[in-house]
């Protein structure tokens, strides 16, 4: 397999990462999940406009233009002979001897790889059970930071009571997203979701939905909404770049939709393949 670390190819066993990365040390970097369908990236563009965004937020160095990240990549894709999963993609701010200060003259290290990613068909088809739990992250989930642990913790959480995703809550009134990705629920026909703020990641593929919605007409809005509601929505809904769009028909021990993946998720889901070959939403 071969590897982009910074603007050189090379094979996975030769990727030489310093120790002293600041990755390793204080997860200090940003990162993007890109999909691979067909040999094609869906929505690269916008990946890389919310990677400059994290960049910025991060104030991390890094001018992917200057380094022709987006043909860098297309040219991994290629080397590699990729044609279904993920390349995932992170840029920490680099090496230097351990010591919480950003470094002064250190370069930002970049490494870019292909990962399976397989289409979630069987969730798809019959939805997944979710768990509530509290969000305990910090209050910049909108940078798509290397500092995953509480989504770690909270996702484990959720497997180990059988379930395959946890709904985040700050408190009763407010919850934010999944431990992975963005939640939707719907109520009379509308779609509500949390607003893209510094409580969420604004997720590519749910941007893909907003587009989507328009397209089908799908009346959609951006509101902070109540464990209360989640739990007497009509659907609930999630969606990442892996998951695609996967229905939650129970949240502990609340049915959904009487256990069934719902008519509007459905919907996103038939549309989500039939656009794709759009080029970037904004
Ligand atoms: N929210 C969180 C916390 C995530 O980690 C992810 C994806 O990894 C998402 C939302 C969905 O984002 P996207 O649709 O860009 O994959």
């Amino acid at each position: 397999m071969f590897v982009l670390l910074n603007d050189e190819f090379v094979n996975r066993n030769e990727c030489l990462i310093d120790i002293e990365d600041r990755a390793n040390q204080f997860g200090d970097g940003v990162y993007e999940v890109i999909r691979v369908y067909d040999g094609e990236f869906f929505l690269l563009h916008d990946h890389l406009k919310r990677l400059i965004y994290s960049l910025e937020e991060a104030k991390i160095n890094y001018d992917i233009h200057h380094h022709n990240l987006a043909d860098q990549l297309q040219k991994l894709v290629e080397m590699n002979n990729f044609k279904d999963g993920g390349i995932y993609l992170q840029i920490s701010r680099g090496a230097s001897p351990r010591s919480h200060p950003f470094p002064k003259h250190t370069q930002p290290t970049l490494i870019a790889y292909p990962i399976p990613v397989t289409r979630p068909l069987e969730s798809q088809e019959k939805g997944i059970e979710a768990i509530l739990h509290e969000d305990l992250r910090w209050l910049r989930c909108d940078i798509k930071s290397l500092n995953l642990l509480g989504n770690v913790m909270a996702k484990q959480s959720a497997l180990d009571a059988g379930a395959k995703e946890a709904i985040l809550y700050r408190d009763y009134n407010h919850v934010t997203e999944g431990s992975s990705t963005n939640v939707f629920i719907v109520k009379d026909g509308v779609v509500k979701t949390h607003p893209a703020n510094h409580y969420i990641l604004n997720g590519i593929t749910r941007l893909y939905l907003f587009y989507l919605a328009e397209l089908l007409n799908i009346p959609i809005v951006e509101e902070v909404y109540s464990i209360e509601e989640l739990k007497n929505a009509d659907e609930v809904f999630i969606s990442s770049t892996t998951s695609e769009v996967i229905s939650v028909i129970k949240i502990d021990d609340v049915q959904i939709n009487n256990g069934k993946p719902g008519p509007i998720a459905q919907k996103f889901l038939q549309a989500f393949f039939k656009h794709k070959n759009i080029k970037h939403l904004s």
